[in-house]
């Protein structure tokens, strides 16, 4: 979505490459009004991963070992099945998820459908 935004061609049918200036005040329209949305988000899952790195800390190694392989094949099967369109990965949120590029969510069905009882 963002590339395409970016690779569009100008309201008068010439395509985009035109002088520096003129380009990098388009990227600069289309990219700015998205940072606070990402920065949220990969405040947001930074938080979720530090807060998890301290629940590791406090399992026994066994139950941690099987924690960490179960979080990575939650991971795997969303990104296999409920990709985020832009490439991310995702943190939880509420009941659901969200990419940690901030624009995408998958409810909780969405990700129940998706996890099953990964
Ligand atoms: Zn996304």
């Amino acid at each position: 979505m963002l590339w395409s935004a970016i690779s569009t061609p100008t309201h008068d049918g010439r395509p985009t490459g035109g002088s520096i200036p003129r380009d990098g005040d388009r990227v600069d329209r289309v990219l700015r009004p998205q940072v606070p949305g990402v920065r949220a988000a990969f405040a947001a899952a930074v938080a979720q991963e530090e807060a998890r790195a301290a629940v590791l800390t406090r399992l026994a190694e066994a139950e941690r070992a099987r924690e960490v392989t179960a979080e990575a094949t939650r991971q795997a099967k969303l990104q296999s099945m409920g990709p985020c369109p832009a490439g991310y990965a995702w943190h939880r949120e509420g009941g659901g998820w969200r990419c940690n590029g901030g624009s995408h969510t998958l409810s909780a069905g969405a990700a129940a459908a998706i996890l099953g009882d990964a």
